[in-house]
């Protein structure tokens, strides 16, 4: 009997990407910023749209929103780009340097999307593994050299580990690989203490680094990432974008949202203090592996059966992350509002007292 078209091998071995958004009165489970934008961002965001032109084409060239960004990350204009999140940056890197007959290291645990965008392109991963304290060390370094890929990516701070991976690591394998592209993913880069990999772009030109504004500047909803890398790979994602691929609504939102970037800064401490204080009450009770985090959320495993706890917690009200299947036994926690933050601390408490 024909079941319809049949589409290219192996997709329908791949599930679509989900991840649950049920209406719980506390959702710690995306990273995404806990404190709405403030009214003042909202209502120039509102006069800057009723102005658009709509009934025309955006800038295809991104001209103000390329500006602003650069001079905000003081990053040379030709080696800055902008795209829907992050994740069409990573895309739009591997329909340029992946694609059929080009293979692309992870270092697991990491960010799926990874992966699976590999997959989407055509582009062969090979897995290597983060040492015990999920650190990008010399083995690793030494390893993704020998596997000589077209791709590395590195994560950091990484998802879902939380920890930032060291410069030197990034360099050596950057050094390793003159010709491969070094992806460093910083989605989380602005929690983190240490530097960003983006000053070694200038000595490094096969270093790209991709960052969003879905996490530190509140702005998931909008679906907003950026690049910086040199001008060469910004010319090369040139030729694989759709055209006009970023609404002049987004590019809009961004550079307003870059105009009220000191307000988002601003929340870069309370979001720090909560994501230390559930690492130091975890810490308090008795069972818990709670892993360092320089991101927005915190990785832990709880003593019992870690889906057990995330029911549990679901029943409270609560949601976070299940990632047993990436991290054994292992659940992770957004840092959300104090109020949010106490919420999930009382029931996570109240579920391992049982
Ligand atoms: N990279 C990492 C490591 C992430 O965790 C995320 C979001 N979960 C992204 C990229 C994608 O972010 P966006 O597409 O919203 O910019």
């Amino acid at each position: 009997m024909s079941v319809g078209a049949e589409p290219r091998p192996g997709l329908r071995e791949l599930e679509p990407y989900e991840s649950p958004q049920p209406e719980v009165p506390v959702r710690l489970n995306t990273n995404e910023c806990p404190h709405p934008l403030p009214d003042a961002f909202l209502n120039e965001l509102a006069a800057a749209v009723r102005e658009l032109p709509l009934h025309r084409y955006p800038d295809g060239n991104m001209r103000r929103l390329l500006r602003e960004l650069a001079a905000t990350a003081m990053h040379p204009l030709e080696g800055v780009w902008a795209a829907n999140g992050s994740n069409e940056i990573l895309t739009q890197l591997l329909q340029a340097y992946g694609g059929p007959g080009r293979r692309a290291v992870v270092f697991e645990p990491t960010y799926l999307l990874h992966r699976r965008l590999c997959m989407l392109t055509y582009t062969e991963v090979e897995e290597l593994r983060l040492d015990g304290g999920f650190e990008l060390a010399d083995a690793q370094v030494g390893a993704a050299i020998a596997a000589a890929p077209d791709i590395v990516f590195v994560c950091s701070p990484n998802n879902p580990t939380g920890n930032a991976q060291p410069l030197s690591s990034i360099v050596a394998i950057a050094q390793g690989l003159p010709d491969s592209l070094v992806i460093v993913d910083e989605a989380y880069g602005e929690f983190a203490p240490a530097g960003s990999a983006q000053a070694l772009i200038a000595g490094n030109p096969n270093i790209a680094i991709t960052r969003t504004f879905s996490k530190a500047f509140a702005l998931a909803g909008a679906r907003l990432g950026y690049a910086l890398a040199a001008p060469s790979v910004i010319e090369d994602l040139r030729r694989v974008r759709l055209p006009y691929h970023l609404s002049s609504l987004t590019q809009t939102a961004g550079l307003v949202a870059l105009r009220h970037r000191g307000d988002a800064s601003a929340l870069l401490g309370a979001i720090r203090v909560q994501r230390d204080r559930i690492t130091r009450e975890l810490r308090s009770i008795a069972g818990v592996t709670v892993y360092p985090s320089d991101a927005n959320f915190v990785l832990f495993v709880p003593p019992g059966n870690a889906t057990d706890v995330w029911q549990a917690l679901l029943d409270r009200g609560v949601l976070v992350r299940d990632l047993t299947a990436v991290v054994p036994n292992a659940l992770r926690v957004t840092a959300g509002t104090e109020v949010e933050t106490g919420r999930f601390l009382d029931a996570i408490k109240e579920v391992l007292a049982r």
